[in-house]
């Protein structure tokens, strides 16, 4: 599990988002400027959704530590 946890959720429950508001991506995983130490991450870059927001950011800071 990501997180590490190991408990057993008290509730669980999910839904499906069908509403999302980007329309044309960046088309990148992220935007990241080495030399000027600057970068910028989000849904905007792969698709209005959680799990393009976290692997945006998560792609991000792998590149910020050196890992991408
Ligand atoms: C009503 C609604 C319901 C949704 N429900 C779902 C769902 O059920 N499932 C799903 O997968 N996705 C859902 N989504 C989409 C999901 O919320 C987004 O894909 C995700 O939150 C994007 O994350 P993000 O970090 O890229 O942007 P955001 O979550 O929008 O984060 C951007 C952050 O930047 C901050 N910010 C903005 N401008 C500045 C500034 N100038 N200076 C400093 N900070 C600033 C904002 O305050 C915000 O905290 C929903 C979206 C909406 C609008």
């Amino acid at each position: 599990m990501l997180t590490g946890l190991q408990e057993a959720p008290s509730y669980l429950a999910a839904h499906r988002w069908r509403y999302a508001l980007v329309e044309e991506t960046a088309g990148e995983p992220f935007l990241y400027d080495e030399a000027r130490a600057i970068g910028a991450c989000g849904d905007w870059c792969l698709g209005a959704r959680v799990e393009a927001a976290f692997d945006s950011g998560d792609g991000l800071g792998a590149a910020i530590a050196g890992r991408a």
